[in-house]
């Protein structure tokens, strides 16, 4: 399972150590070398899973001045795994030049895909997951987050944001702010540890909740908010997808005046992704109007 020349880039847990998977742990015991974002960090959760492969530090510092290194020894055959401290490495972490460098020389690049916090926190916030757009961590100063955040504030699709403990009040603060208490969210703290906590409602209900607990200010978080407008829609279908929704209502509209609503119906859930019955109906609803 193992190739030679190969940069392999494994996912490891984001909380949980026993949410490193079986291919990862077989992998990261037969590669030649691992490179880690911090190497203390990781001998634990290495450890623990009986991988006593050498280990060699990685970070955003050193990563430009160990390409060459490692492109050397992939070259002379050697297999190697990059990991970072949690999640999946260049999620708002180290390996992005490093990936670019094996792709510029020719050298194979493999995914060991896992646990990431966007993906986790996503999958449990109950907001549109049709389309997001992750977008990291915000600038650390107001004025600045702010014009970040305006940036953003009109998109339709649901945003995710990395956040730490020393900032989470005033981000929150600043997310009321530009993108208005009443946007619907969910607030992912320390997911998959013993204190994963998750705050579901109104962006100002999130922040009092925030503010009110100091436990709550502790550890790390994910912030999924809902898009402009989409989060309060009261219309199943458009709960389920609005995105969806809107290139359906575009759709019907192009076709209807040229088709049977049957073939309209079919067409369109075809081309956008939603039940044919879903389509039906939306298409009679708009021939009506
Ligand atoms: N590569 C990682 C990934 O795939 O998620 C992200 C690394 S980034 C440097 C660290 C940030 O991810 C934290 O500040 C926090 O925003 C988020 N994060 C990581 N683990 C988390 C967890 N267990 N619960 C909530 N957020 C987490």
């Amino acid at each position: 399972m193992l190739s030679e020349h190969t940069l392999y880039i494994v996912a490891t847990p984001i909380g949980h150590r026993d949410d490193l998977s079986a291919r990862a742990i077989e992998l990261l015991q037969h590669v030649d070398r691992i490179y880690a974002e911090d190497t203390r960090h990781s001998l634990p959760l290495l450890r623990h899973h009986g991988i006593e492969t050498r280990t060699l530090a990685l970070h955003e510092h050193n990563e430009a001045s160990r390409i060459s290194m490692v492109i050397e020894h992939l070259r002379a055959g050697f297999s190697a795994a990059l990991i970072t401290d949690a999640g999946t490495p260049l999620i708002s972490d180290p390996g992005f030049r490093l990936v670019r460098a094996c792709q510029q020389q020719g050298i194979k690049v493999s995914p060991v895909p896992g646990p990431s916090a966007v993906t986790a926190a996503l999958s449990v916030s109950g907001l549109p997951t049709d389309r997001f757009q992750f977008v990291g961590f915000p600038p650390a100063k107001s004025t600045a987050r702010q014009t970040w955040l305006q940036a953003l504030a009109s998109l339709p699709h649901t945003l995710v944001i990395y956040e730490s403990p020393h900032r989470i009040v005033d981000s929150l603060a600043d997310i009321v702010t530009v993108l208005g208490a009443e946007r619907r969210m969910t607030l992912a703290r320390e997911l998959t540890k013993k204190f994963e906590t998750l705050i579901h409602g109104s962006v100002s209900e999130v922040l009092s909740a925030v503010k009110a607990d100091a436990n709550q200010q502790r550890g790390e978080f994910v912030l999924v908010i809902g898009g402009q407008a989409r989060s309060h829609s009261t219309e199943p279908e458009l709960n389920a997808g609005y995105a969806q929704a809107a290139d359906l209502d575009k759709t019907i509209i192009t076709l209807l005046p040229h088709l049977p609503i049957k073939t309209v119906a079919r067409c369109a859930s075809e081309l956008c992704g939603v039940n044919r019955k879903t389509a039906y109906d939306r298409a009679l609803k708009m021939q009506g109007r």
